[in-house]
């Protein structure tokens, strides 16, 4: 017998026959004598909706007013997916993220969950229930609901099965595991068997958003065997693991992947003194403004002056624009340039750390296809570039066939 967390997000519980869909599995599961508790999402589409209601009341709400909306739409699942399973004669019990007693810090729209009090699960759990737990939220130390940030039922998931030392924690969704890249835009992507955690978080921080980032984060540090896998068709999924076990299973790939990222802005200043203080004069006003910077690249100075270039998420691209603007007059800047019409697009794999030569292959391979790179940055495990967002779909799939990670 095992203890299984399962997180079944919003395509999957997207109607009620999807919620019936799901009861049926979970039921399935729980006769083969395992203990479940299940996590869900809202209805897919539904915290969007929420959030364009808030829009058309005020786009300037409050986070905590936020928060309160967003959580209903996980709520709604909770008590549908419940109701689902008592029909089939089977004891179940939905908890919110209060009722959880999942504690997170008072940072609204982007919590961290801080603690899980699971005295009660555990002990419904013992007494034969299912527990359906409302993903993506908690409650902070004073009770006002709080939100893990977007695709934050994952995170839910993974911190309930550390919690409660579940033997896997199994993450269902619309796709039977992790790809190559998203099968969206490369519909030749491949499945991967394991893919290890600092691949899989390298992934979901470049931009793969079929795990969120914190979820692979809390998997890492709390050794939770994690795995996602299809709600629609069965199939063993993809299993994240460490780099030790795949190191002995096979040999190591030199990429695992393709991750890309629609969300990128790019500002330049042009012409600034080339002296100490000045990235920090340029980057604090951004950093105050609470925009967080991801690329950054300054030229080497020639005469006494130098450029500097960074990028932001494209949602912060006014307000950085408008700070540096600011700055430019201050620092008697030749000009300032902004491009929000980019894209990042990066081959991850640990593979990479042996062996050289692959940043150059992936220029060659982008230039045959006529793409410009704006912008460049490496680490140990990646390379990204910049491009132009028209070129997302080709450079992807350009990168998937030059670098041989088609299906077999
Ligand atoms: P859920 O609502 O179940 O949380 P998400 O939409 O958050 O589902 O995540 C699943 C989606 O992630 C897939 O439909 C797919 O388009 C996208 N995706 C992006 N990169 C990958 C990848 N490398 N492998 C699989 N899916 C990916
Ligand atoms: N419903 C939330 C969202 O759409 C959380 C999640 O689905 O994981 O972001
Ligand atoms: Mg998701």
């Amino acid at each position: 017998m095992a203890l299984l967390v399962q997180k079944y997000g919003g395509t999957s519980v997207g109607s009620i026959e999807r919620i019936e869909a799901v009861a049926d599995k979970v039921v399935a599961y729980k006769d083969q004598g395992n203990d479940m508790v299940i996590v869900v999402s809202a209805m897919s589409g539904e915290t969007n909706r929420l959030v364009a209601l808030a829009q058309e009341i005020s786009p300037q709400a409050s986070g905590r007013e936020l928060d309160v909306l967003m959580t209903t739409g996980e709520q709604v699942t909770i008590a549908l997916l419940a109701m689902a399973l008592e029909k089939r004669g089977y004891a179940a019990k939905s908890y919110t993220g209060g009722q959880a007693k999942i504690v997170t810090d008072n940072n609204h729209n982007k919590a961290r969950i801080k603690s899980i009090d699971h005295q009660n699960i555990q002990r419904d759990l013992d007494a034969g229930r299912i527990i359906v737990v409302a993903g993506f939220q908690g409650v902070d130390e004073e009770s006002n609901i709080t939100t893990l940030g977007r695709g934050g039922s994952d995170t839910t998931g993974v911190a309930l099965a550390a919690a409660l030392k579940a033997d896997e924690c199994q993450i269902f969704t619309d796709v039977d595991g992790v790809y190559t890249t998203d099968p969206r835009v490369e519909p030749e992507a491949r499945r991967l068997i394991t893919i290890t955690y600092e691949e899989m978080l390298e992934m979901a921080s470049l931009g793969s958003k079929v795990l969120q980032i914190r979820a692979v984060e809390f998997a890492q540090k709390y050794a939770v065997p994690l795995r996602v896998l299809s709600s629609f068709e069965e199939g063993e999924g993809t299993l994240i693991t460490t780099d030790y076990e795949t190191d002995k299973t096979m040999e190591q790939a030199l990429i695992s992947g393709i991750a890309f990222n629609r969300d990128e802005a790019q500002l330049t200043i042009n012409g600034v003194s080339d002296t100490p203080g000045v990235a920090y004069q340029i980057l604090g006003p951004i950093s105050d403004a609470n925009i967080e910077v991801d690329m950054i690249l300054q030229n080497v100075g020639a005469d006494g002056s130098t450029d500097f270039t960074f990028t932001v998420h494209r949602n912060d691209y006014e307000t950085a624009m408008a700070s540096l603007e600011k700055t430019a007059n201050q620092l008697k800047a030749r000009e300032v340039r902004g491009n929000n019409r980019i894209v990042k697009i990066s081959l991850v794999g640990v593979g990479m750390r042996s062996h050289a030569g692959i940043a150059s292959r992936m220029f060659e391979i982008l230039a045959r296809e006529g793409i410009n790179i704006l912008m460049i940055s490496t680490s140990e495990i990646k390379i990204s570039v910049l491009v132009d967002e028209k070129y997302l779909e080709l450079g992807v799939r350009a990168l998937h066939e030059g670098f041989d990670l088609k299906s077999e």
